[in-house]
């Protein structure tokens, strides 16, 4: 299927910024504006509810929001489904002791959607290396209204994980550079390129996935980091249960008593779960997200969630190198 076909099936998400808005309040100016509760793939006036993601609405793919109010003014973030998983997965604290680190945060939607979860409370650093993007990070934020997060125009690999700045964070959100072969209308384009030129192409992922390695590795240092979510929008294994298995593997992961978080814990009710060929333990697989361009109404996207073992739930290491 053509990525134009499958972006028409993908409807328009819309977040509710709870920093600002309560998702009554959004569903009665919408019915206000002439807009009715029901199939949004099927009528331009209709909108829903998403059923795995709280305050999440679903509009046709043709509904345009640049020129609304509530978009204008922040109480609305247009954001895929798929993208909102990893900050509703890191489950942050919302409370005044709570600190957490999103590490890769431009252009903002993940770190306004951490904002919003925390209830604007304690304090959350979003380090953006790219002093363009970090610039239209810093606008999303005052946009959002949000107050909790000190914003850092730093590479966080360059962070020391031991400055006592860092010391109580607990919650890291990593949503690294990554292909974007997820992105539904970036589809087509990726596939000729893969035929064309496979041997650069590979290069790339693996120079990639090195990188995103790297940057789990990074976070594992984080001596109270008791939840890490690492997210890419790439469909390829290279980026995703390959980087994950490797970094189960590393010495920090061992060092810091990591493992991945059961299903239970990582959106259960999401049925498109990890590829379980790709993972050390074929039961990591069931730990994992994926979501598939087009056929899951969303774009291609994954997630993990690494979680520090308590010393009485350590489990043996049956993991194979
Ligand atoms: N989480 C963002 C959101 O939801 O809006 C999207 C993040 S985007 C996929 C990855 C971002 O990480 C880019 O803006 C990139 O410049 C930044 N980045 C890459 N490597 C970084 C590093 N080592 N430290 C900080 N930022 C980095």
């Amino acid at each position: 299927q053509a990525g134009d076909a499958r972006a028409a099936q993908i409807p328009r998400y819309v977040r509710v910024n709870t920093t600002m808005w309560s998702l009554d309040d959004a569903v009665k100016y919408f019915l206000a504006q002439g807009f009715s509760l029901g199939a949004p793939l099927e009528s331009t006036k209709a909108f829903a509810q998403d059923a795995h993601i709280p305050n999440l609405l679903l509009f046709s793919p043709q509904t345009t929001f640049h020129a609304d109010a509530a978009y204008k003014s922040g109480k609305l973030i247009l954001q895929d489904k798929a993208s909102c998983f990893p900050a509703l997965v890191l489950a942050p604290p919302a409370r005044k002791d709570a600190v957490v680190i999103d590490a890769t945060a431009a252009p903002g939607n993940k770190t306004t959607h951490l904002c919003a979860l925390m209830r604007n409370l304690g304090k959350l650093y979003a380090f953006e290396r790219d002093r363009k993007r970090f610039g239209t990070l810093t606008m999303m934020l005052a946009k959002a209204g949000c107050k909790n997060v000190e914003p850092m125009n730093t590479d966080f690999l360059t962070v020391d994980p031991l400055d006592p700045k860092f010391a109580k964070v607990t919650h890291i959100l990593l949503d690294p550079s990554c292909s974007g072969s997820g992105i539904v209308n970036r589809l087509d384009h990726l596939l000729e390129t893969e035929e064309e030129n496979q041997e650069a192409h590979d290069d790339r992922l693996a120079k990639l996935a090195a990188f995103q390695l790297m940057m789990i590795k990074h976070a594992m240092k984080f001596p109270k980091a008791s939840r890490i979510v690492y997210s890419t929008c790439s469909v390829h294994a290279t980026e995703n249960e390959r980087v994950v298995r490797a970094a189960l593997l590393s010495d920090e992961a061992v060092a810091g008593a990591f493992r991945l978080a059961p299903r239970e814990d990582v959106l259960p009710t999401w049925q498109r779960r990890g590829m379980p060929e790709e993972t050390a333990d074929p039961d990591d697989a069931a730990s994992l997200i994926r979501c598939s361009p087009g056929e899951d109404a969303t774009n291609g996207f994954f997630v993990s969630c690494f979680m520090r073992c308590t010393a009485e739930a350590k489990v043996p290491n049956k993991r194979k190198a």
